[in-house]
């Protein structure tokens, strides 16, 4: 019936691009639930400029409280043995933090990147907390790169305002948990669901607390291991949480 059927070019082309993105889709999912290791865990692909940010909390080291802040060209996150960190983590269990890539395509962010670029032969830049809260209270959503920013200006705004604002925190964090869908966001989630439950807990919010830690453990099965997964310790702090939860037990709230 389909004797001299030809198909045009343009539905080969067509149906090609399909099968790439669905394997590129398939991948993606893959490697989001821990199944496969992802080689190079950083999709540089659309990103400028990276900036690691602390959560703004007591328990934080003082050197990764001196680090938050500094901003780094992509070609230096590339380098063999980079790090955010201006030296070694003082705590047994590394203290949270995050490497936040950004397009940056707002005002506030152009003239961040700007200065990066003019002060990398100084060794580069740091903003300071208010820096860091004003880069993101920029204009970023009017923004072309809105989309590729989003996840990411949400997860500096909850980390740089547990100290000022914890329900501006709470929002961020549960956007970050509930919408990290691609593998370049993983890295987020893991401080995203521990500093949503610490927040949830301060603030007296039990029930969504204990949703949050049976949402990890779905989302971190015991069995699965990968790059950004939480480490054992994290696991097991989850768990003791819950027991407590779970008992009615009162607890002393981590820092
Ligand atoms: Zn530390």
């Amino acid at each position: 019936m389909l004797d001299g059927w030809v198909f045009p070019d343009i539905t080969v082309h067509f149906v090609a691009i399909l099968c790439l993105l669905v394997v590129w889709q398939y991948y993606q999912m893959q490697i989001m639930a821990g199944r496969i290791l992802a080689v190079d865990i950083f999709d540089r692909s659309g990103i400028r400029m990276y900036v690691y940010v602390t959560p703004a909390a007591d328990h934080i080291c003082e050197v990764c409280a001196k680090s938050s802040g500094r901003v780094f060209l992509p070609s230096q996150v590339a380098k063999r043995h980079f790090s955010p960190l201006v030296g070694k983590c003082k705590r047994p269990t590394p203290c949270l933090g995050t490497l936040v890539g950004l397009y940056g395509g707002w005002l506030e962010a152009r003239g961040v990147l700007e200065h990066l670029r003019k002060n990398m032969k100084k060794g580069g830049i740091q903003l300071s907390a208010e820096e860091v809260r004003a880069l993101v209270n920029g204009q970023w959503e009017r923004c072309i790169s809105a989309e590729t920013d989003r996840l990411g200006v949400h997860m500096i705004e909850a980390l740089s305002y547990e100290k000022i604002n914890q329900d501006v925190s709470v929002v961020g964090y549960r956007f970050v948990a509930n919408e990290s869908k691609e593998v370049r966001h993983l890295m987020f989630l893991v401080p995203a669901y521990l500093r949503l439950m610490h927040l949830l807990l301060e603030a007296g919010e039990e029930a969504e607390a204990l949703e949050v830690i049976d949402r990890f453990e779905n989302r971190f099965p015991p069995t699965k291991h990968g790059p950004h997964f939480p480490s054992d310790e994290q696991r097991n702090m989850m768990m003791t949480r819950k027991s407590q939860l779970m008992k009615g037990l009162p607890f002393r709230i981590p820092a």
